[in-house]
This record gives C-alpha cells, sequence and structure tokens, in this order.
C-alpha cells in the first residue's frame, strides 16, 4: 500500500547480510503519519532487519528506506533518522545504561545537548507517559522486566521520536506486563505517534489498525485485524500461534465456511451451532 505523504517510504528494498542469502526481498511499503502497524512473522523472517533499515542501523543492499523525507543511506541523516525513529528492543537490560531510573531517561536528552530544564521536563514527561511518575531515584537493578521494558520505553520517548519501533518489547515480560505495555502503546498512538510493533503473537497485533506479515523476507500479507484472518495460509506458514477464536475460525474456513473478519462472541456460537447442525 502506498500513501501521499508517508512518514516511512520504502521502496523495492532489498537487504542481504552475505552474498548467499537475502534476509528483505523488493519489499514496497508506505507508512502514514500516526499509523498503529503491527509486523508478523516466524523467527528468521526479516522483521528485526526490517526495523533496523527503518532507523538506519543497516542501510539497504538495493532499493531505498525513507524516513519523514530522509533517505537513510545518506549517511548525514541518520542521527536525525534515528532521533525521528526510536527503537525499542527484546531485552530491556541491552537498553539502560544508567543505574539510576532519570539518569537513565535524560541520557539520550544529554546526548542531543539540550538544556538542563528540557531535559528535566523531558524526563518527567516520560517517565509519566509509561506510568512510572515517583520511580526518579529508583536503582534500575531492582526493577521488574516489565518496569524495565517501560523504563526502555521512556528513554526513548525522551528523545520525542515521531516513530516508535518496538522489537519484540513484549516477549520478555510476564501477562501483566505485557497489558501494561498495550496500554500504554494504545496511549500514545492516541497522541498522534506512529508505532511499528513487531510481535510473534497475534493477539497482541490485533491492536494495531494494520498488520504486515513477513514470509522469508517478502512482505506476503498488508491487511487490517479485521480481515487477519482470511490470510489463515500465510498464518499457518509462519507459525504463529493462533488465538482459540482464531483456530476454530481457521478450521471452519478449512471446511469450507468463508469467515472473513474476526468473530464476535455470538457469532462465534452462530458458526458452532452451524457447523454443528451439518453434522
Ligand atoms: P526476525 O527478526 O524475523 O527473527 P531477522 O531479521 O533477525 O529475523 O533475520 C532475518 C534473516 O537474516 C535470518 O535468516 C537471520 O539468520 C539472518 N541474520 C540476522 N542477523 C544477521 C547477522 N547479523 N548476520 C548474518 N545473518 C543475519
Ligand atoms: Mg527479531
Amino acid at each position: 500500500m502506498t500513501s501521499d505523504n508517508p512518514i516511512i517510504r520504502i521502496r523495492n528494498l532489498g537487504f542481504s547480510y552475505n552474498e548467499n542469502h537475502a534476509a528483505l526481498h523488493n519489499i514496497t511499503l508506505d507508512i502514514a503519519h500516526g499509523e498503529f502497524i503491527c509486523v508478523l512473522g516466524a523467527n528468521g523472517s526479516g522483521k528485526s532487519t526490517l526495523a533496523k533499515l527503518i532507523n538506519g542501523l543497516l542501510k539497504p543492499t538495493s532499493g531505498s528506506v525513507e524516513v519523514d523525507g530522509l533517505c537513510t543511506s545518506d549517511e548525514h541523516n541518520v542521527r536525525t533518522i534515528r532521533a525521528c525513529a526510536g527503537m525499542v528492543f527484546q531485552n530491556p537490560d541491552d537498553q539502560i545504561v544508567a543505574t539510576r531510573v532519570e539518569n537513565d531517561v535524560a541520557f539520550g536528552p544529554e546526548n542531543l545537548c539540550l538544556p538542563a530544564e528540557t531535559i528535566k521536563q523531558r524526563v518527567s514527561e516520560s517517565l509519566e507517559a509509561v506510568g512510572m511518575s515517583g520511580f526518579e531515584k529508583r536503582n534500575t537493578a531492582t526493577l521488574s522486566g516489565g518496569q524495565k521494558q517501560r523504563l526502555a520505553i521512556a528513554g526513548t520517548l525522551a528523545m520525542h521520536p515521531r516513530v516508535l519501533i518496538l522489537d519484540e518489547a513484549t516477549s520478555m515480560i510476564d501477562p501483566r506486563g505485557r497489558k501494561g505495555l498495550l496500554k500504554i502503546c494504545r496511549e500514545l498512538h492516541k497522541q498522534g505517534i506512529t508505532l511499528i510493533m513487531i510481535t510473534h503473537d497475534i493477539q497482541e497485533a490485533l491492536h494495531a489498525e494494520r498488520i504486515l506479515i513477513l514470509d522469508k523476507g517478502h512482505l506476503s500479507v498488508d491487511t487490517t485485524p479485521q480481515h487477519l484472518l482470511s490470510h489463515w495460509r500465510a498464518l499457518a506458514t509462519s507459525h504463529l500461534e493462533l488465538p482459540f477464536s482464531a483456530e476454530l475460525i481457521t478450521e471452519l474456513n478449512k471446511q469450507g465456511f468463508h469467515f472473513e473478519t474476526t468473530l464476535t462472541q455470538s457469532q462465534l456460537e452462530d458458526a458452532l451451532c452451524q457447523l454443528h447442525s451439518q453434522r
């Protein structure tokens, strides 16, 4: 899908770590300002590679990536692009740089050489955005996994990114921590930030507005949560674990029903009755 004035513009993107094996093949994609996108795919399908290409950590082998009109292949743009597209990784321990919470959040803005008063304000508003006001003086080593991940997000938000990329950021935290993070994502989305959430978890993906599936480096699906289940073949190929209702719909579709959308509880009941009456 392409749009008029996207914040991310990807054209015929290919990437190889080495000559023998391409990690991404010919991807063309636009992401509009303020979109909430989820990227699904099996291990090794190229999700992290795509994320790193978007924030300029990697350069395209072929094709191009533009972030807010700036081409990532141009070394002069990389600093601006990294500030515009912030990334949060799977393991928060890899991102926490200070022993005190407030110093950790201040690290990025300090590198931007912002005035002390601005840094203080950014630390306070970023901690508030992730529900961690009051944690300023805490030692980062004493935080839970979920709190660490929220801190990593706060550190990224303090840079005032326009795009936030979460690369399997919920995979190492417990279900309560996950729920908290998803709530923060929805809140940030409401505030107009562009969100790219990479996950294995279809339930999480259903929170997004748009879902992409990568299959062996190819963009195989570009759809909405409502239509995700009509792509059950791609879901099966990607070995993604379906939620119970989705498993059921997938089975029903295999038996000749045509449910294109995610079902509500009552639609699910009707479908079951229909199936039962045909037996
Ligand atoms: P995902 O995030 O979907 O698990 P990745 O983007 O990490 O997938 O990997 C895509 C492909 O690129 C895989 O085949 C993986 O083995 C390969 N790959 C990833 N990182 C490197 C690297 N640093 N060097 C060589 N190959 C890599
Ligand atoms: Mg990955």
